[in-house]
């Protein structure tokens, strides 16, 4: 009689979640304000800067690029608007197509159809959840010509103009092979490093290795501002103009309102800033939580054959923002169940996205074949993950 007969999967998972957790609820994550955080919204309040100007906003910035060891940061109001901004400066334009992941959350596809642009889906590997590089290049090798330092879709005639891989759940995926693949087939290289704030690929920091990147503070992120964003880059040029673009390319003045071009009302708030700025001060300790939270979900995980947990690739270090078990083939057909048991017990537990190649808005968009996503989809769960989950249970 092997484990699965002798109790659901389910019932399994709970337990493992639950010798690690204690009892329920479990959110699947929640933020922690343990630091300056009140004190520095009062700071903002009293200074009357609450709005788009203000310390707290150039503060953080410098904060993002100590952390990240970019040259810049521009602090915007969310991550979409971030990947919009970076997305333009890379001159994706109407009609050009973007190569995105199919598993990834629907704002990388989003962000692609406000430039008029169309998302272009491609699969992703197991081992890093992230686009699989030599898939798309040999995919890419068949179907595209280089036409005038331009990449060209051979089938539907339009330029490739950017790639847009994203780290998920902190995971850094295969950077190396895919700026190879940028370099040789002329297409930006764009991270969508929206999860992956404090995860790092050979040691450097993920958002500095495409020319530009877009990370989220959003509630559910690693590190939170309310809503909030940021583009970094190490282009001295793309910087100026994303700051631009996102504060209605106004030209400096004392009075007037001389604008040089249409642009977007993008800029993060001071309020968001400042509570950026506090929860950046406990970046270390929330990710050493997390690294502990993700230690003990994989002896826990292990005792039990139906699945696994995931843990960080060798060179890369994750983030560990959400938490995940792969279910193994024998029991993907397990996975609603699991998903109604560990939520109705009080554990939140979330699938991964639906493939975005399977809404109805994107249903028509080109795609290469996305075994690899689809096997994915059937198998992640992700399981609670806030750094305060370890820290109760130790204290
Ligand atoms: C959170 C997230 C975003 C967008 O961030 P917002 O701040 O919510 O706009 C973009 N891409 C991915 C992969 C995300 O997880």
């Amino acid at each position: 009689m092997t484990t699965l007969d002798k109790e659901s999967l389910g019932k399994q998972i709970i337990s493992a979640i639950e010798s690690v957790v204690g009892p329920p609820p479990a959110a699947l994550h929640e933020p922690s304000f343990h630091g300056n955080e009140w004190h520095y919204l009062k700071e903002c309040l009293d200074s009357t800067y609450v709005s788009s100007v203000g310390n707290f906003v150039n503060q953080f910035e410098h904060h993002l690029i100590e952390i990240t060891g970019a040259k810049y940061a521009v602090a915007m109001v969310n991550g979409t608007a971030a990947l919009h901004i970076a997305l333009l400066l890379a001159n994706v334009r109407p009609n050009y197509e973007v190569l995105i992941p199919a598993l990834t959350f629907v704002a990388t596809a989003n962000a692609v159809s406000y430039c008029g642009a169309i998302p272009h889906f491609v699969d992703s590997e197991s081992e890093s959840f992230g686009i699989n590089a030599a898939k798309l290049r040999s995919y890419l090798k068949e179907n595209t010509i280089i036409d005038c330092g331009q990449c060209v879709n051979k089938r539907s005639q339009r330029v490739i103009k950017a790639l847009v891989p994203m780290h998920v759940f902190g995971h850094p995926c295969n950077l190396n092979e895919l700026l190879e693949i940028s370099k040789d087939f002329k297409i930006a290289l764009i991270e969508d490093a929206a999860e992956s704030l404090g995860s790092q690929f050979n040691g450097q920091h993920t958002g500095t290795f495409g020319v530009m990147s877009a990370f989220s503070f959003n509630g559910n992120k690693t590190v939170t501002t309310g809503g909030g964003g940021a583009l970094l880059t190490n282009n001295y040029k793309l910087a100026r103009l994303a700051k631009h673009l996102s504060t209605t390319a106004k030209l400096p003045h004392q009075w007037e309102y001389k604008h040089d071009s249409v642009a977007f009302n993008y800029r993060m708030p001071n309020l968001n800033a400042a509570l950026g700025c506090a929860q950046l001060e406990n970046l270390q300790e929330l990710l050493n939580f997390k690294r502990k939270l993700a230690i003990t979900y994989e002896k826990a995980f292990s005792k039990i054959e139906g699945c696994t947990f995931k843990t960080e690739k060798n060179g890369c270090k994750s983030n560990y923002w959400l938490q995940t078990i792969l279910l193994n083939s024998a029991s993907y057909r397990l996975r609603n169940e699991v998903l109604k048991e560990t939520n109705e017990y009080g554990f939140t537990t979330r699938p991964v996205w639906n493939l975005l190649s399977s809404l109805k808005h994107f249903k028509n968009m080109p795609k290469m074949d996305l075994s690899g996503a689809m096997e994915l989809e059937k198998r992640i769960i992700n399981i609670p993950s806030s750094p305060k989950l370890i820290k109760i249970k130790d204290a």
